[in-house]
């Protein structure tokens, strides 16, 4: 093929704009030309406002993958919060007690598990890579529909444009219209959760620890912010999350405060609330000729362990190693043998991953008590376990999708 692979990526959020970037530095950027395009407004990031409402803990894998192009120093050098130590307990149990899991970066021969970063600051670090270079983002372009013609789409957007595309990379989220236009089927449930998400100042420090308690109504997580506050994710009922919307700021302090057992002390309302209903979702197929799902168009999981975002990454640099790839072999990148090699390394990680976060939702928000026994049991067997302990922990890093 003599004419460049048109690479369409739906999109530019944290996983399409790392798809983008990552194709923008591969090996045969000159073989492609690629489009990247989103609904929504161009993000910005100003160092000068305050941390923003939403964060992710992004694991050493996502680090590693943002690194390979040089992006992660500009986010680090802005703003991200290393933490170091991770504490799991159960509402039975206490902090400090035998059931406690308990995760420790030297352990792991890493020097922190990873980092609480903005998601604005992730894509506006994105946007500049690209704009270096000279890679556009059109932004407020959203997408109506694909047209299939032969094995491969025409991307139609809104303003009347009609993109031809090679491949197109469905990065737009869980409520894909690239994955709805396609006619791939998902499964997917909603969990009568929501997430209630604010900033809080502890009256105790968070010694750089990734604390999460689990209550039956849900896990509650303190994640550490470089200015000492921490980011809560408490998954509660939809009632209670409303409740934690509306209620002064005296009122918030209680019930965080009693939710985490005091690990950090009175906990103080210190930034806006939101909350987002939960579900998890995954795409029966990943590829089709001439298409792949990234990120939350392929895979919606719960947030309890935070590793959304960690696996859109890591789904990104497999599909672009696999573009790349094919490119080198003068094989077509939309070709549907080419994209199984990408299905097939992430699909079954991630469904594998978006159960087993459902199963721990489930066993811990479980009333019997011979569960919360069982419960007790395992954990202690986990943090015994050396070699599977390990397994996990690599899994849940990342350091395995390298
Ligand atoms: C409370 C909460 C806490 C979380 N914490 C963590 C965490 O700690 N760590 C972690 O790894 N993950 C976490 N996650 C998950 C994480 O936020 C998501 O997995 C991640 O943001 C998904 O990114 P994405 O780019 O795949 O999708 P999205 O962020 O949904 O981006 C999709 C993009 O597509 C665009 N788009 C949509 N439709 C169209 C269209 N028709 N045309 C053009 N563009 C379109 C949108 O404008 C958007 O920019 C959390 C989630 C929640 C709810």
């Amino acid at each position: 093929m003599n004419r460049p692979f048109e690479i369409v990526v739906v999109g530019a959020g944290i996983t399409g704009l790392t798809a983008a970037a990552l194709l923008a530095h591969s090996r045969h950027r000159d073989q492609m030309n690629i489009a990247v395009v989103d609904a929504g407004k161009r993000p910005t990031f100003d160092r000068s406002n305050d941390i923003a409402l939403r964060v992710s803990a992004i694991a050493s894998g996502s680090v590693g993958i943002l690194a390979s192009i040089d992006v992660w120093k500009s986010i680090e050098d802005q703003r991200a919060c290393p933490y170091r130590d991770m504490r799991v307990w159960d509402a039975c149990g206490y902090v400090d007690g035998p059931d406690t899991l308990r995760f420790e970066a030297a352990e792991f021969g890493v020097a922190e598990l990873g980092f609480i970063v903005e998601n604005k600051l992730i894509q506006s670090a994105l946007l500049q890579d690209l704009d270096s270079l000279d890679q556009p983002v059109d932004y407020e372009t959203p997408i109506r529909s694909l047209v299939r013609m032969d094995n491969r789409f025409r991307v139609e957007v809104a303003d009347g444009k009609s993109l031809p595309a090679d491949l197109v990379v469905g990065a737009d989220g869980a409520g894909s219209l690239v994955r709805k236009s396609s006619d791939i089927s998902i499964d997917a449930w909603r969990y009568p959760q929501s997430a209630f998400v604010t900033h809080l100042r502890p009256e105790r420090n968070h010694q750089h620890t990734a604390w999460q308690r689990f209550l039956q109504s849900g896990p509650i997580a303190l994640l550490p912010l470089l200015d000492g506050r921490v980011s809560v994710v408490w998954s509660t009922s939809p009632e209670q999350a409303e409740l934690a919307i509306a209620a002064s700021d005296d009122e918030l302090s209680d019930m965080l405060s009693e939710a985490t057992d005091s690990v950090l002390g009175r906990l103080t309302p210190a930034g806006p609330r939101a909350s987002f209903p939960l579900k998890a979702q995954h795409a029966n197929h990943y590829v089709l000729p001439g298409l792949a799902l990234i990120g939350d168009a392929a895979h919606a999981v719960h947030p309890l362990a935070g590793q959304g975002a960690n696996l859109g990454l890591a789904d990104a640099a497999r599909l672009v190693s696999v573009i790349d790839e094919a490119i080198g072999n003068d094989e077509h990148p939309g070709d549907l043998p080419v994209l199984r090699r990408y299905e097939r390394s992430r699909k079954g990680a991630n469904k594998t991953m978006l159960y087993f976060l459902d199963g721990l939702n489930r066993l811990f928000s479980s009333e019997s008590s011979s569960v919360a026994k069982f419960r007790g049991r395992g954990m202690r067997l986990f943090n015994r376990s050396g070699p599977i302990r390990q397994h996990a922990v690599h899994i849940a890093l990342g350091l395995n999708a390298r």
